[in-house]
């Protein structure tokens, strides 16, 4: 069986759609995240097998991860906690005598000064050295982090980052989530570090260009400084870490660190990855 981690989430509930389209049973999948309810969902619209889990519990992931062939170990969203949480996940997965372990990591992960990569590189490092066969997934950004931007684009006609003319070459959640499913259900990627990523990379006008294309009315780029984005945000009630946070993240843009565009994803899942413009006009529909 296949234990996917996360599946009360976007990411890992798009894999388990994912996997089912490619063939693999309901009931050789099992979903596991923290809360029942969630997953009574979970098992109600794929029919699928659950495991209730928390990552800073480990008898409740050596209970989850029983009988699996391979874990996909979808990585937290509780930053500062991560390093624990994922030591105790990848330990529970070494005793459960799984075969392989897919990871979601970040671009470069181990060597690059992106603020949220640390977590990757350790959790990375720890895969390695705990000898279970692993395949890296190092996703890039995705579409789905700029629907509030989108909206307040919406709203004011105006996009404003602070990313100069660093260039993001996001991709769908889905997108990603195929690759799991694909590495998955096709042979040989154990010991593989795949960096995903959209097959185009986008800077702020090309944000605004699709977002005027999708609404179907002119939406400009307000290219600022770190300093302004910094009191912008603070003025529109953001709190300092959180403002400090998408700040330094454009930072991270602004230095190229987000724009790679290897055309790895699009060749692992077998089409081209969803274009920026293509979401922005989901989003618009539902605007409307
Ligand atoms: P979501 O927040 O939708 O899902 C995160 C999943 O992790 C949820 O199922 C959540 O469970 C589960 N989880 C978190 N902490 C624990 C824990 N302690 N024990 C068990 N399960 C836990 O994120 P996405 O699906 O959108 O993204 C998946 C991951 O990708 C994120 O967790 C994050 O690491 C990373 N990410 C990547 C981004 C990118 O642009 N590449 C952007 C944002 C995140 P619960 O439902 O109970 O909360």
């Amino acid at each position: 069986t296949i234990a996917v981690t996360g599946a009360t989430g976007h990411l890992g509930r798009l894999a388990i759609d994912h996997l089912l389209a490619r063939g693999v049973p309901a009931d050789g999948i099992v979903a596991v995240g923290r809360s029942a309810e969630k997953l009574a969902v979970v098992a109600e619209q794929t029919g699928v097998r659950t495991a209730v889990a928390d990552f800073g519990d480990p008898s409740s992931l050596d209970a989850a991860f029983a009988g699996a062939d391979s874990v996909v170990f979808v990585s937290g969203s509780e930053v500062g906690r991560r390093e624990a949480q994922h030591a105790n996940v990848i330990a529970a997965v070494q005793r459960s005598g799984a075969a392989r372990v897919v990871y979601t990591s970040a671009p470069s992960a181990t060597d690059t000064a992106l603020i949220l990569a640390p977590d990757h590189a350790f959790t990375e490092r720890a895969l390695a050295e705990s000898g279970v066969p692993a395949i890296v997934l190092r996703n890039g950004w995705y579409h789905e982090n700029y629907a509030g931007s989108f909206a307040q684009a919406s709203a004011s006609g105006v996009y404003t980052a602070s990313t100069g003319e660093g260039r993001v070459s996001s991709a769908a959640r889905s997108d990603y989530a195929e690759a799991i499913a694909a590495v998955l259900t096709s042979e040989g990627h154990e010991g593989a570090v795949y960096e995903l990523s959209g097959d185009t990379a986008w800077d702020g006008a090309g944000f605004a260009a699709a977002a005027s294309e999708a609404l179907g009315r002119e939406i400009v780029f307000s290219s600022v400084t770190p300093e302004e984005h910094l009191a912008l945000l603070t003025a529109a009630g953001l709190d300092e870490g959180t403002a400090g946070f998408v700040v330094a993240l454009d930072g991270n843009i602004r230095d190229g660190l987000l724009g790679h565009t290897p055309g790895t994803l699009s060749k692992l899942i077998g089409h081209p990855t969803q274009p920026l413009v293509d979401y922005f006009r989901t989003l618009a529909s539902n605007e409307s």
